[in-house]
């Protein structure tokens, strides 16, 4: 049965880019064949976590034009947190009452710039778990220097309604297994190809079946384009290497990396 074998074959390479950006600005002259390019590399499941009410438009228009490749997200970052967050998390629930949307994100504490409005982080941070949790929907979490901050919050929060990823996940082995216990995924991207990143040596021992892929698009782009422009077509890389860290085949991290996004998000078809 060539025909079944090769088929099979085909659809255990898929990959899913479970956080681009692929709606901002840097796409605006391109963007229809930066989602194309993906498709022909096997990436054909993109996941777009919104940042706050000047990007949901274009993200939407995206989800739109390509309703079986690119699923929104819906929440408010935390970057975007300031004097008016209420008023943005009105916005969030409301469009999240709506329905078409695969998750809440992305959503977290970032301390790394700023600490001014933290406060306001954690409570925003909070308010959109507890949104996930009436939704029945996963979170998508961004954490820079913020884990002491976020975990206490999740673990609080946690029933059965609760379970996420942490995104772009550059912790420690400590972390990793507290965001186990938590029952939460930790999501792979570029920073792991780059030669001096130490998070090769923290992803090696996580078991594949807490981990999913994500470009993060159009930032921490891999090798061998570090430095250019990132786009979703460029899992491969970041799958090739993991694979090569944790001496398993591209096929079998593919295969159940793939099996973790679509689990956790939800994800029909394909
Ligand atoms: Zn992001």
């Amino acid at each position: 049965m060539p025909c079944l074998f090769f088929f099979s074959y085909i659809c255990a390479m898929k990959l899913v880019d479970t956080h681009t950006h692929l709606y901002l600005e840097e796409f605006k002259d391109d963007r229809r064949e930066v989602v194309e390019a993906a498709i022909n590399a096997n990436v054909e499941t993109m996941l777009l976590p919104n940042i706050d009410s000047g990007t949901v438009d274009d993200m939407n228009s995206l989800a739109t034009a390509f309703p079986e490749n690119c699923f929104p997200m819906m929440g408010l970052h935390p970057t975007s947190v300031k004097d008016e967050y209420e008023k943005d998390l009105a916005m969030v629930e409301h469009l999240l009452n709506k329905g078409a949307y695969i998750a809440v994100g992305e959503i977290g504490i970032d301390l790394y710039w700023d600490k001014t409005y933290r406060e306001q982080q954690i409570d925003a941070f909070r308010i959109q778990l507890k949104l996930a949790k009436k939704h029945k929907l996963p979170v998508s979490i961004h954490t820079r220097n913020s884990f002491e901050e976020i975990y206490p919050i999740v673990k609080e929060e946690l029933n059965d309604d609760l379970k996420g990823v942490f995104h772009c996940f550059l912790g420690s082995e400590e972390e990793a297994k507290k965001i186990m216990d938590l029952g939460f995924l930790m999501g792979v991207g570029g920073v792991i190809t780059f030669k001096k990143a130490t998070i090769g040596d923290v992803v090696k021992n996580i078991p594949n079946n807490y981990l999913v892929f994500e470009t993060d698009a159009p930032f921490l782009t891999p090798v061998p384009f570090r430095g250019k422009r990132n786009q979703s077509a460029y899992i491969k890389y970041i799958a090739e290497k993991t694979a090569i860290i944790k001496g398993v085949t591209f096929e079998e991290i593919a295969t159940v990396t793939t099996e973790n996004a679509k689990k956790l998000f939800n994800i029909k078809g394909n």
